[in-house]
C-alpha cells in the first residue's frame, strides 16, 4: 500500500463495541477482568491503552517499522533509547542537533557515566575515530537542526553495522513522508511527533520506531516501567494529524522551495541555508535519501547585527515568533537564544550557529502572502 492511503488507514479498525471508524479515546486508567488474568489484552492504561494501540500501529506503518511506540514527549522517547545503556558505555552523536537532545545527553545522562563524543557527521568517516570497545551506539538527526546540513544515512548505517554498533536517527525534521532511515539501515527511528506528524502545533509528543523485535521488548520494558506514557487525547491528536501528513509535507515542500529561492534573491540576505540547493554540500545525499527538502529554512541577514536580527524576528505578521516547527502555520525563531539556548556560545559558533541566524519553519499558507510578509520584515 502507497503512503497516502497508509496514513489513512493504517492502525484504523472500527471499534470492536460500536463500530465507530475513528477509535475513541479510552479515557480509562485501567480496564475490568472476567477473572484473574481473564482480560482483552488490556490491563492497565501505562502498559496499554487502545487508542495508543493504533496510534502505535500506524506510526509503525508510515515509517516502513514492524513495531512502534509512543511517549509523552520527543525528548522522553530520547531518554528511552539512552536507558539501553550501562555506565561505562559511550555513545557517538552528530555535533549539529537539537538542543534538547544535546541537553539530555550532557546534563542528565553524561552524570550517570555514560559517555558521549560529539562529531560532525557530514563525513561519516569522522565516526570511526571515535569508536572503541566501550562505544555502544551512534546518534544522529538529517537535515540538521539549523543549519541543515545532511548526513549521509546509509554510510553511517554501514560504519555502524560493520562495528556491531546500534544507529538511532532523529528524523523529525524530515518527516516520515520525505525520508525512512530504517529502510537505509538504522536501528531506531525517532521523532518528536510534536512537530510534522502532529502537524497542528496543539499537542506535544513523542515515538520510537524500530524492526527488531528483541530491541522493541527492551524498549517496551523501559517505557512500562518508566511510564513516559503520553495520554490517549494526545495519541488521537497525533493519529488524526497523520492522516493529512502527505498533503502536508507536499504543500510545506512547494513553500520551502519558493521561500529558500525568494530570500536567496533579497539583497538584504547574506546566507540561506537549505538543503534543496543543487549547490547546497548535501545536494546529492539528499536527492538520493529523501523524496522532497522539505519547509525547513535559515538564513543570516547582511547586515548580521543583534538590533537588526531582532528586529526582523519581531517584525513579522503571519510567521509567529515562537519555538518548534512543523505545524500548518508559519513560525520563525532565533536558535541562538531559543531552541539552542542551552549549548554553550563558543559550541554554537564553532558548529556554525551564529547568534544572527533565523530560523522559518514555513507553514502551509499561500506562498505569495508568506514572500509578502517577509518582504515587509526584511525591508
Ligand atoms: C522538538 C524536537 C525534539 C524534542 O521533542 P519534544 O516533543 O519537544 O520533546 C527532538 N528532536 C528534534 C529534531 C526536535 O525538533
Amino acid at each position: 500500500m502507497k503512503f497516502a492511503t497508509r496514513v489513512i488507514h493504517a492502525g484504523m479498525e472500527p471499534d470492536p463495541s460500536t463500530g465507530a471508524i475513528i477509535p475513541p479515546i479510552y479515557q480509562t486508567s485501567t480496564f475490568v477482568q472476567a477473572a484473574p488474568g481473564d482480560h482483552k489484552g488490556y490491563e492497565y492504561a501505562r502498559s496499554q491503552n487502545p487508542t495508543r494501540k493504533a496510534l502505535e500501529t500506524a506510526l509503525a506503518s508510515i515509517e516502513n517499522a514492524r513495531f512502534a511506540l509512543s511517549y509523552s514527549s520527543g525528548v522522553a522517547a530520547s531518554d528511552a533509547v539512552i536507558r539501553l545503556l550501562l555506565p561505562g558505555d559511550e555513545v557517538i552523536a552528530a555535533n549539529d542537533m537539537y538542543g534538547g537532545t544535546f541537553r539530555l545527553f550532557s546534563k542528565i545522562f553524561e552524570k550517570t557515566g555514560i559517555h558521549f563524543h560529539y562529531v560532525n557527521m557530514q563525513n561519516p568517516e569522522n565516526i570511526r575515530g571515535l569508536i572503541n570497545e566501550k562505544t555502544k551506539l551512534i546518534w544522529t538527526e538529517t537535515p540538521t537542526n539549523p543549519l541543515m546540513n545532511i548526513v549521509d544515512l546509509a554510510a553511517v548505517a554501514a560504519i555502524a553495522k560493520e562495528k556491531h554498533l546500534l544507529l538511532c536517527v532523529d528524523n523529525t525534521f524530515a518527516s516520515p513522508y520525505l525520508q525512512n532511515p530504517l529502510d537505509l539501515g538504522a536501528d531506531i527511528v525517532i521523532h518528536s511527533a510534536t512537530k510534522y506528524l502532529g502537524g497542528h502545533s496543539d499537542v506535544i509528543h513523542g515515538c520510537l520506531m524500530m524492526n527488531d523485535p528483541a530491541l522493541r521488548e527492551q524498549l517496551y520494558f523501559i517505557q512500562k516501567s518508566c511510564g513516559a506514557v503520553p495520554g490517549p487525547q494526545d495519541c488521537f491528536l497525533v493519529l488524526r494529524g497523520i492522516k493529512t501528513l502527505e498533503l502536508r509535507m507536499q504543500r510545506h515542500c512547494e513553500n520551502g522551495e519558493k521561500i529558500a529561492h525568494w530570500l536567496r534573491k533579497n539583497s538584504k540576505v547574506k546566507t540561506v541555508y537549505w538543503c534543496g540547493f543543487e549547490d547546497h554540500p548535501g545536494y546529492a545525499v539528499a536527492s538520493r535519501q529523501m523524496r522532497g527538502f522539505g519547509g525547513m529554512i535559515s538564513f543570516e541577514l547582511k547586515n548580521s547585527s543583534a538590533e537588526e536580527t531582532k528586529r526582523v524576528l519581531s517584525a513579522t505578521r503571519l510567521f509567529s515568533l515562537a519555538e518548534s516547527l512543523g505545524g500548518v502555520e508559519s513560525l520563525i525563531s532565533h536558535p541562538a537564544s531559543m531552541t539552542h539556548a542551552s549549548i554553550p556560545r563558543e559550541e554554537r559558533i564553532k558548529n556554525g550557529l551564529s547568534d544572527s541566524l533565523i530560523r522559518l519553519s514555513v507553514g502551509i499558507e499561500d506562498a505569495g502572502d508568506l514572500t509578502e510578509d517577509l518582504d515587509q520584515a526584511i525591508g
